[in-house]
């Protein structure tokens, strides 16, 4: 099956007499007939359902349908992006691991990776994705556990070169985890390139329609745990919350990372994702190649238009053959990239604020990736505490505008974002 077809029919296969639309299994527990039935389920002998913490036929179809759309051997469903960050990581990393990953990642991965999970005892290096080969060589320690970078950074836009930072994982024999949240599976399929884990958060494009908060863990199944024993214990010793199970040897590669994940981050840390937040989720995804489509136009005649603009000072967006990154982007997201774009107006910070407060159907919301367009203002909003010195360390310009393009007609964004323009 191609993409768009997948988008419809992987992961939930009615049979005769059965709902054509994948049904919302709203039940905390599952009945069995004797205990002894229950008991192989829970040692992990058999296959099925029994709490809806662990597993829901309703969440696993969606997780089903991701996996078959990037390509992987199997996927767990979380409660939110944040979620599916933490979980893809602390699943191979603990209290003393070090962790390498891109310096330009969304905010909420930054934070997360630099105060929470370091109070966890987990050591992160921060590598700026473009660095020399020395300089990331040198990110590497011993106790190294994964690298992680995001596909298109949110929101600075940059695309990141994942064979090579999954040639420089894998010689150290780690896997790399990317965050493909912005490209979707669509526009990008990470283990084509060498990644080995995927995560989103499913609450941007996947959704699409500012609907649900969620996420998601792929795993590739290719990488090698065994070949690596040492560095990573808990799939390959045995579990003792788990009657002495070893993940890598019992399930193999294909399916060790997300059934350890499932079956005892999951289970100890309840993220989970609702089956009516995945039921939604799931009519995001079955449109999902159409609206990328159009996301991705909407956004390059936007930004073609604002770079043509006497009034704008600068325009990044990876689809501009002016772009630092056009090339790169040529390669890893040939049919488009995303719908964000991002440029400064003339007059800085105060120029933005007042441009922003002029567009009428370009909604001022901390979203991005949504049916709707909404725009941002970092400096006045997320980034508001800093003084433009401290904005521009942490590269974001007081000028810049995050505009999250939508799928409304093209000519009436660029006649609301001319209207506003002409205010200033
Ligand atoms: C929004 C976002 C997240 C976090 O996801 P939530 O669903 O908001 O928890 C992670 N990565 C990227 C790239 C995002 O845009």
């Amino acid at each position: 099956m191609e993409i768009e077809t997948k988008c419809l029919h992987a992961g939930y296969e009615p049979k005769n007499g059965e709902p054509r639309m994948l049904p919302i299994v709203q039940s905390t527990t599952f009945k069995y007939d004797s205990s002894e039935e229950m008991g192989k389920l829970f040692d992990l002998k058999a296959n099925g359902y029994f709490y809806s913490r662990l597993q829901n036929p309703t969440t696993d179809a969606v997780a089903a349908k991701i996996a078959a759309l990037e390509g992987g051997s199997a996927a767990m469903l979380t409660g939110s992006g944040q979620a599916a960050t933490f979980l893809s990581v602390f699943n191979i990393a603990g209290a003393g691991d070090h962790v390498v990953a891109s310096s330009t990642i969304y905010g909420g991965t930054f934070n997360l990776f630099n105060v929470t999970m370091r109070r966890m005892g987990i050591d992160f290096t921060f590598v700026d994705p473009d660095c020399t080969d020395e300089e990331l060589e040198a990110a590497f320690r011993p106790n190294t556990k994964a690298v992680f970078g995001e596909t298109i950074a949110n929101p600075a836009l940059i695309v990141f070169d994942i064979e090579r930072f999954a040639k420089a994982a894998h010689a150290h024999g780690v896997p790399l985890i990317v965050d493909n949240t912005f490209a979707t599976p669509i526009n990008c399929r990470p283990f084509e390139w060498g990644a080995d884990i995927v995560t989103h958060s499913t609450t941007k494009y996947m959704d699409g329609h500012d609907a649900t908060v969620g996420g998601v863990i792929v795993d590739s199944g290719k990488f090698d745990w065994m070949a690596h024993a040492d560095k990573f214990p808990g799939l390959t010793t045995p579990d003792e919350s788990y009657h002495g199970i070893t993940y890598a040897t019992q399930f193999g590669n294909g399916a060790a990372y997300i059934t350890k994940a499932t079956a005892q981050l999951m289970r100890d840390l309840g993220t989970v994702q609702s089956p009516m937040n995945a039921f939604m989720l799931n009519l995001g995804l079955e449109s999902l190649p159409v609206r990328m489509e159009r996301h991705c136009a909407n956004a390059q005649k936007i930004a073609e238009f604002l770079e043509s603009s006497d009034k704008i000072a600068w325009v990044n967006y990876p689809g501009l053959k002016s772009g630092k990154y056009y090339e790169r982007a040529k390669k890893y997201l040939p049919n488009g990239s995303c719908g964000v774009v991002s440029f400064g107006v003339k007059g800085g910070r105060a120029a933005a604020e007042k441009f922003m407060a002029g567009l009428k159907l370009g909604m001022i919301a901390t979203h991005v990736a949504d049916a709707r367009t909404c725009c941002l203002h970092p400096a006045s909003s997320t980034h508001r505490q800093m003084n433009d010195e401290e904005l521009l360390a942490a590269g974001v310009a007081p000028d810049l505008v995050r505009l999250s393009v939508g799928l409304e007609n093209a000519d009436d964004l660029i006649a609301d974002i001319k209207n506003a323009l002409a205010a200033l």
